[in-house]
């Protein structure tokens, strides 16, 4: 049914209908506003705003997806601080000309990890918009005490979760095959792992439980950049060896002249980048077996104050020419 028939309350209630209640939820979806127990004395909250034509496009980006990605977004910002993920706040800008069955299908995707990661949808807002808006906001707690940016120290290893630059290649075959130049290979991984990013909270909560993390950040916007906020953050430097980058099978057959540029600064991997001091290397590495993903070394925190360097197998700095997205920066 056409929205703009549904209305903004037949929407709603259909919602509610849909949502389970709960662990957690006193009031859900339906009052002035939600109630929920606490857990602990002091929160985790997150929020990520998704904007049509600026971070999604719908020619290749299917409601479901977008759905599972809204969440996964910002459960990737509760597992980066270490933290448990609660309660799920969304709110909706939607354009009328939309079928109430896509947005169906986008709660059955952002349900489907909800349900996952036992996260409860208790509210949101609802309103008519000219392009899709997509906001979401979670509220979690910390394990542990909550693993920051700023606690990286010179001479700590630096590890990244997952494969990286995976998202960045998948959408540009994306863009590639709207503009319907047939890619030969089809690069089906890549373009999964550009819609459907997985938090890593389990690996996230693991490192903050067992005091293993000095410094964590999830990769948004680039390895480069996002490293270069731990170094901001901690004071420190980093040195990276390019060859120890984790790239998957399908990112090795299909990156060609690309090389390592989209997994140095392509952005949306959603993997956990952290640091760990040196004597805990071991601990370290029998994490994967426990968190269900690879936990892969990729260089060290230095002395030389904010300083990224990249180096190549023989020892050389490369030149980086974007360390990744800045939404001001064209
Ligand atoms: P109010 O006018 O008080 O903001 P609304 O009519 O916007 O009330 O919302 C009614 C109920 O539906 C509230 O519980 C709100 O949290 C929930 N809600 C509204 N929009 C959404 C949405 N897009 N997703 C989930 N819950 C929603
Ligand atoms: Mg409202």
């Amino acid at each position: 049914m056409k929205l703009s028939r549904l209305g903004e309350f037949g929407l709603i209630a259909s919602i509610q209908r849909r949502t389970p209640k709960g662990r957690g939820v006193k009031i859900g979806i339906g009052d002035d506003a939600a109630s929920v127990a606490n857990c602990r004395a002091a929160s985790l909250v997150t929020a990520d705003l998704l904007l049509e034509g600026r971070h999604f496009d719908l020619r290749w980006m299917p409601f479901e997806d977008l759905g599972y990605k809204a969440l996964a977004v910002n459960l990737s910002d509760i597992a980066a601080m270490g933290g448990i993920a609660d309660y799920a706040i969304l709110s909706l800008g939607i354009p009328p000309r939309l079928d109430s069955r896509e947005i169906d299908a986008f709660y059955r995707g952002f349900q489907g990890l909800a349900d996952e990661c036992a996260v409860a949808l208790i509210g949101g807002d609802t309103n008519a918009a000219d392009q899709l808006i997509v906001s979401v906001c979670v509220i979690g707690h910390a394990a542990a005490r909550p693993v920051r940016r700023s606690g990286a120290r010179p001479g700590d290893d630096i590890y990244v979760t997952g494969t990286l630059g995976d998202s960045a290649l998948g959408l540009k075959f994306l863009k590639r095959r709207a503009r319907s130049e047939r890619p030969r290979l089809h690069p089906r991984a890549l373009i999964r792992r550009h819609r459907r990013p997985t938090p890593r909270l389990a690996a996230g909560a693991l490192l903050a439980q067992n005091g293993l993390a000095t410094a964590m950040i999830d990769v948004s916007d680039g390895l480069v950049q996002d490293l270069g906020h731990i170094c901001q953050a901690s004071g420190v430097g980093a040195t990276i060896e390019a060859d120890r980058l984790p790239l998957s099978a399908a990112y090795r057959a299909l990156c060609a002249k690309d090389g390592i540029a989209p997994a140095l600064s392509g952005g949306e991997d959603y993997e956990l980048l952290f640091c760990a001091r040196r004597k805990d290397r071991g601990r370290v590495e029998k994490l994967p077996g426990r968190a269900g993903v690879a936990v892969t070394r990729i260089g060290v925190c230095t002395a030389a104050h904010r300083k990224v360097a990249i180096l190549d197998a023989s020892g050389k700095a490369l030149k980086i020419r974007a360390p990744g997205h800045d939404h001001f920066r064209r």
